[in-house]
């Protein structure tokens, strides 16, 4: 099969992960024939360096004529001082909105050998992503802030409409038809009217699908659940805001930032990236942990139908952590093989070629 994937390097430790993740793919293309083609793809710093703006419409167009769009990170001190609407995060959302990905979908799992660098007791089990509404709520609704008699009164409109709730449902469920068959849907119901016609929808859209096991939890007691159970849940689906604090709260259940992949889907083309940033402060030292970056190319290769590919991606980082092999972030014992960025990318490749699959 041929695809065509752009890869967006971007800047600090953006490079040596996406390189890596390139490398497993080159890997998979081998093993399982197939041809990949990479269009290297500029944004955020480089490209203000570059062209003075973070995505320039040549660049996004690469994008929007890929098959789907590799990630690695935005982002430094270089450019925190830029004009607002040219700062490199400008780019990712440029990018976000033209690709029009309304789900952001996070998996959280902790891996068999890391449980003692998860900050809960009880980890075992945990397997759960988060299915995130990413384009509306109250992050897209009016901002404003007026003068009053009484003094300054700030307001941020939150809105949804049937159909934006709908959408991103049946990307639950249909995550959890794939999975362990349950979602549990996070609003604030008892407050709130998005809430409540979140709510209604999702039962709508419920009955599509008899046999995933749907339940209701309230926000707050969602992020303390996440604490103090991770493991009842399946799949976890939440609008924009909620969403947001819940998969940062839900990244540091599984040990390390450098390991937690994420998509973001829409109508056409999908987004695939780390959820950490550029990491300025170990960039270009090869100490980068790059299983975040390689399995976000696993979910690309999966929602491209290519199931057994992303599989053996997945297979083979399991294999590596098992067989004890670290990068510095998640190197805790004596025993461990600490690898550097490129070294841990081209031990993943290799098992990815001798994978049992
Ligand atoms: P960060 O995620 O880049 O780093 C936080 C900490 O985690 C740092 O100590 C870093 O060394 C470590 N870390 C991150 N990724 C790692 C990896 N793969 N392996 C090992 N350690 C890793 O967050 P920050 O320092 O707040 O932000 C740095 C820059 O990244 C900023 O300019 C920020 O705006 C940008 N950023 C970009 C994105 C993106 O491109 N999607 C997301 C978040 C932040």
């Amino acid at each position: 099969m041929n695809k065509t994937f752009a890869l967006i390097r971007g800047d600090g430790i953006g490079p040596e992960i996406v390189e890596q993740a390139k490398r497993c793919l080159d890997a998979v293309a081998e093993r399982f024939g197939h041809e990949f083609l990479y269009v290297d793809v500029d944004m955020g710093g480089v490209a203000i360096d570059k062209y003075g703006e973070p995505l320039p419409e040549t660049e996004l167009n690469k994008c929007l004529s890929s098959d789907a769009v590799l990630l690695g990170a935005v982002g430094g001190k270089k450019w925190d001082d830029v004009a607002p609407d040219l700062r490199p995060e400008k780019g990712l959302l440029k990018l976000r909105k033209s690709l029009g990905t309304f789900a952001n979908v996070r998996p959280t799992k902790i891996w068999r050998g890391l449980g003692h660098l998860s900050p809960i007791r009880r980890s075992s089990g945990v397997d759960f992503v988060i299915v995130r509404e990413l384009t509306g709520g109250v992050y897209f609704g009016e901002h404003r802030t007026d003068k009053t008699a009484e003094g300054l009164v700030a307001s941020d409109v939150m809105t949804y409409s049937e159909e934006e709730i709908r959408r991103i449902a049946i990307v639950a469920f249909e995550t959890a038809a794939k999975r362990r068959k349950k979602v549990c849907s996070v609003d604030k119901s008892n407050v709130l009217d998005t809430s409540r016609l979140w709510r209604k929808v999702v039962h709508e859209v419920a009955l599509d699908y008899p046999d995933i096991d749907l339940s209701d939890m309230l926000v707050d007691n969602c992020a303390m659940q996440i604490v103090k159970n991770p493991a009842q849940f399946d799949v976890i689906v939440t609008e924009n805001m909620f969403g947001d604090i819940l998969s940062d709260e839900a990244a540091q259940v599984s040990g390390s930032i450098g390991l937690i992949p994420s998509a973001s889907n829409g109508a056409g083309v999908g987004l695939y990236e780390p959820i950490h940033g550029s990491a300025p402060d170990i960039a270009g030292r090869d100490v980068a942990d790059p299983i975040g970056t390689i399995l976000s190319a696993a979910m690309m290769l999966r929602d491209l139908d290519l199931n057994k590919e992303a599989a053996c991606m997945e297979k083979a980082v399991e294999t590596f952590l098992s067989e004890g092999y670290r990068t510095v972030d998640i190197a805790t014992d004596s025993e461990d093989v600490v690898l550097g960025c490129s070294e841990c990318g081209k031990t993943i490749a290799r098992l990815i070629l001798e994978e049992k699959i």
